[in-house]
């Protein structure tokens, strides 16, 4: 057995957790919800939503959702790079707008904040952000919700790829250097609600944990992508943390 498998063994070498947000950490308190900004943002940048309201974009990135609404349209990836900024700043505006009027509007998941404190008092865990949201917009869902002070570690978001499977690697990248250790993928551990969560685990070499806690997908759907790991939510503490250990 060499150096690093023995470590393995052991349970010592260090994990990533790289966290998805909708559906895993929280979930709006209303069912497509996150329309009453999205719309609004793309018809002031774009001038029409698209077919936005009628899509399910469930494990999407921010990118690949304005893209496939405009599509018909005539939209394409170029038409929306450029006006990247604009898009981020009204995006912002109509989010904080839709989540300052004292309605609840996103909910924390089950034994989500007991999870994230016992990974962050345990020295073996770390956590990020991996999230098709745009990065303004994960950090301020967090915030809401009270969660900001468990992701110190840089993550990757949805404004930077139409293809979820691209952002593993710019996290980890990101990470390594933070963190000045040479992390192999295999210590990265996603989580999340979707069969994109999967894909982009494994696009990378990483480990991937299902979680049941979306709206969109059901336990097989799930299972039928192969996570190295599925639990129904997060509410058992123990069987959350000896999974985690297992990865
Ligand atoms: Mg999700």
């Amino acid at each position: 057995m060499d150096n690093q498998a023995s470590l393995d063994t052991c349970n010592e070498t260090p994990r990533i957790l790289l966290w998805d947000i909708d559906g895993t950490l929280l979930r709006s308190a209303r069912t497509g919800a996150f329309k009453d900004y999205t719309i609004p943002m793309l018809e002031g940048v774009f001038g029409t939503s698209g077919r936005l309201a009628e899509m399910k974009v469930s494990g999407m990135t921010d990118l690949q959702i304005v893209a496939e609404a405009l599509r018909p349209e005539g939209f394409t990836h170029q038409h929306i790079r450029e006006r990247l900024d604009h898009l981020r700043e009204r995006y912002m505006e109509e989010m904080h707008k839709a989540t300052s009027n004292g309605e609840e509007f996103f909910q924390v998941l089950p034994g989500v904040r007991e999870v994230l404190q016992a990974v962050a008092d345990h020295p073996r865990f770390q956590s990020a952000l991996l999230t098709g949201n745009i990065e303004p917009a994960a950090y301020l869902k967090v915030e809401l919700v009270g969660l900001s002070e468990f992701f110190p570690l840089p993550g990757a978001f949805g404004d930077e790829s139409h293809d979820r499977r691209d952002l593993p690697a710019l996290a980890a990248e990101r990470i390594r250097s933070q963190l000045k250790l040479d992390l192999q993928p295999h210590q990265f551990i996603v989580i999340g609600d979707t069969p994109n969560d999967i894909a982009s685990a494994h696009h990378f070499g990483a480990r991937a944990l299902a979680v049941g806690t979306g709206r969109l997908y059901t336990t097989e759907d799930l299972l039928e992508c192969s996570p190295e790991a599925f639990i129904p939510d997060l509410s058992n503490l123990e069987g959350v943390m000896q999974t985690l250990a297992s990865l």
